[in-house]
């Protein structure tokens, strides 16, 4: 079944969001490639084509999701996950391992709650794919939040690791907000409204007083940008930066890249929100790097332009 998306806000939204996620993946992954640093300094793209990473792929899983049950399904969510796993696209160790015994027919609440001894995995990886869901809940920013926390679950369950989710989908719900964007300070008020108490949390709220810094080397060396691939060394610093970016996706990309760390995961992630937005074109990554970025996956039951 392909759905038209244009019969349908909710996944409209979602997949504009899917689109912005898929291009900062994309474009951010390329600057691990030692030949275009230069081109990082100087704000320029390279040469296409650009594949995109595990976080475009799982996030096209979060979509077909809710575009195939009008909701998360966990169960099926897990399923998509296995089945369109490609060790090719820079998965972590831990999610491939894991996703490769589901694969085997393994049951996710088991594997996934025995991993890193019994502490569940707080890492970024239910927060890279999620901004597409909160888009999808844009009317309603407690459930994109209680949604996410039940996305996380088939790999992520260490609390860290849910409650980032949870942080970025309410981003990308305030963000797509029927009201207009709020501001930089309304945004990030609004998701630490929206989340438990946590070190994501914590930290959240040091970005929300750092948002007046015009130095992203700064706010990343307080806060992280992902060099240990966690969930709060990698979410507090993405929403500080798409807070900040909404309505300007091309300068959101540039700050947050600029700033190194796990750049195809931040760059993600702000590009899912900025994207979910309603600041008019400036949310929307420019064409060319649409251009560039590889398609999106076949297998989503979208029909995506
Ligand atoms: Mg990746």
């Amino acid at each position: 079944m392909i759905a038209d998306s244009s019969s349908d806000p909710r996944l409209e939204r979602a997949l504009a969001s899917l689109r912005g996620l898929a291009v900062g993946d994309a474009l951010g992954a390329q600057f691990f490639v030692p030949a275009n640093y230069p081109l990082l300094k100087r704000r320029e793209v390279p040469p296409g084509p650009w594949p995109w990473t595990d976080d475009t792929e799982m996030a096209s899983s979060v979509l077909s999701v809710l575009a195939r049950h009008g909701r998360i399904d966990q169960d099926a969510l897990a399923r998509s996950f296995a089945t369109h796993h490609d060790e090719g696209r820079g998965y972590g160790p831990a999610v491939s391992r894991l996703l490769q015994s589901l694969e085997g027919g393994g049951d996710w609440r088991q594997l996934a709650s025995a991993m890193f001894k019994g502490q569940g995995s707080w890492g970024n990886g239910a927060a890279m794919r999620v901004a597409p869901l909160g888009a999808w809940y844009a009317d309603d920013p407690e459930q994109a939040t209680h949604q996410a926390e039940i996305s996380a679950y088939p790999t992520h369950q260490h609390r860290e690791g849910v409650v980032g989710s949870m942080a970025v989908a309410a981003a990308a719900a305030l963000a797509a907000a029927p009201s207009g964007p709020p501001t930089p300070e309304a945004l990030l008020d609004g998701v630490i409204a929206l989340i438990p108490r946590s070190a994501v949390g914590a930290a959240l709220r040091r970005a929300r007083d750092m948002l007046d810094y015009g130095d992203a080397t700064t706010v990343a060396a307080v806060l992280g940008c992902g060099r240990r691939t966690s969930a709060h060394d990698t979410v507090p610093f993405a929403l500080w930066s798409a807070a900040r970016g909404l309505g300007d996706f091309q300068r959101a990309f540039w700050v947050t890249a600029q700033v190194g760390g796990d750049m195809d995961t931040t760059c993600a992630i702000v590009g899912g929100v900025v994207a979910s937005g309603r600041g008019g074109l400036g949310s929307e990554p420019p064409e060319l790097w649409r251009e560039r970025t590889e398609k999106l996956p076949d297998w989503i039951p979208v029909e995506v332009g």
